[in-house]
């Protein structure tokens, strides 16, 4: 049990006491793993889909919220579709599409061409989902999220993130309102300098109280709560029932008639769920005319 607790994911949250600024640090190992043996990923869509996990992780961690934080980006580039989720519960998963043959060291910008990412905020108690969009821009993940909080948010956002075969990690700094301009401003750029020197390894091979002493040792520091992250997919026998009521019932039954079975499989978590002709059967039959089946209205 405590070999599994020192592995769990996790994310640490901490506060300048010397400067109003905030920030966040995430480590991401059976998560990333998880999420990234759905699919035999070419290593250079693997590395946006991990850095697109931690930084859900860390944004969804800014946000109050009952519900979920979705990241989507959409693209005419190679890689079509990058989409990962941060629940409240702390659950996330996450997919890429991508077409054809994918060089190693392909850049961002070479797979996602033009394209957006969208900032989705699903709470349960807001009627309307909150979204933000932003277009592909910037040579990272990381700048394409700054340049969104740039453009929509008062507060200065800077972000790093990294990722590799066995990890996905992220470092995230943010303004929190302060009386002084001035001093605010000196306190940002001192800090952020600081900041800048953190390398990929450091992000991914470091635990969060290593790093942040590395980083500021000459600031004031203080960790504040932690949070375990886990990987977990909300799909489930009774959603993938509702697709198939959803194509209809004569579309279900050319299925059937074709291959024997509905199977769909989930794209996140890899689930298979089968349903039979008498599975199909059930689905599209109204319980309240059971009886008299030859009489079936419609
Ligand atoms: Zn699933």
């Amino acid at each position: 049990m405590q070999e599994d607790a020192i592995q769990a994911d996790h994310l640490q949250r901490f506060i300048f006491d010397n400067a109003a600024i905030r920030g966040e640090w995430v480590q991401l190992k059976q998560t990333w793993q998880t999420v990234k043996v759905q699919r035999e990923y070419p290593p250079a869509v693997a590395s946006l889909l991990g850095q697109m996990l931690s930084a859900a992780a860390l944004l969804a961690e800014t946000v109050k919220m009952s519900g979920r934080l979705v990241l989507q980006c959409r693209s005419n580039g190679p890689v079509s579709l990058l989409m990962v989720e941060c629940t409240s519960d702390h659950t996330l998963r996450g997919l890429a599409n991508w077409n054809g043959e994918i060089a190693d060291d392909a850049t961002m910008q070479e797979l996602l061409g033009e394209g957006n990412l969208a900032i989705t905020i699903e709470n349960v108690e807001a009627k309307q989902p909150y979204q933000g969009i932003v277009s592909v821009q910037g040579e990272t993940i990381a700048e394409m999220l700054e340049m969104y909080f740039a453009q929509s948010e008062q507060l200065k956002t800077r972000i790093w993130l990294a990722t590799d075969e066995h990890t996905a990690g992220g470092l995230m700094l943010q303004q929190l309102p302060e009386q002084d301009p001035e001093q605010h401003d000196e306190n940002w750029n001192r800090i952020n300098f600081l900041a800048e020197t953190v390398t990929n390894d450091e992000l991914l091979n470091l635990d969060a109280v290593s790093l942040l002493y590395r980083l500021f040792h000459e600031e004031m520091v203080r960790l504040l709560s932690t949070t375990v992250l886990e990987f977990a997919c909300t799909c489930s026998r009774q959603r993938v029932a509702d697709t198939i009521k959803l194509l209809g019932r004569q579309e279900a039954e050319e299925i059937i008639a074709e291959r024997g079975m509905v199977e769909l499989a989930c794209e996140f978590c890899n689930t298979h769920y089968q349903f039979d002709p008498v599975d199909v059967a059930g689905l599209f039959s109204d319980p309240l005319n059971i009886q008299n089946d030859s009489d079936t209205l419609h």
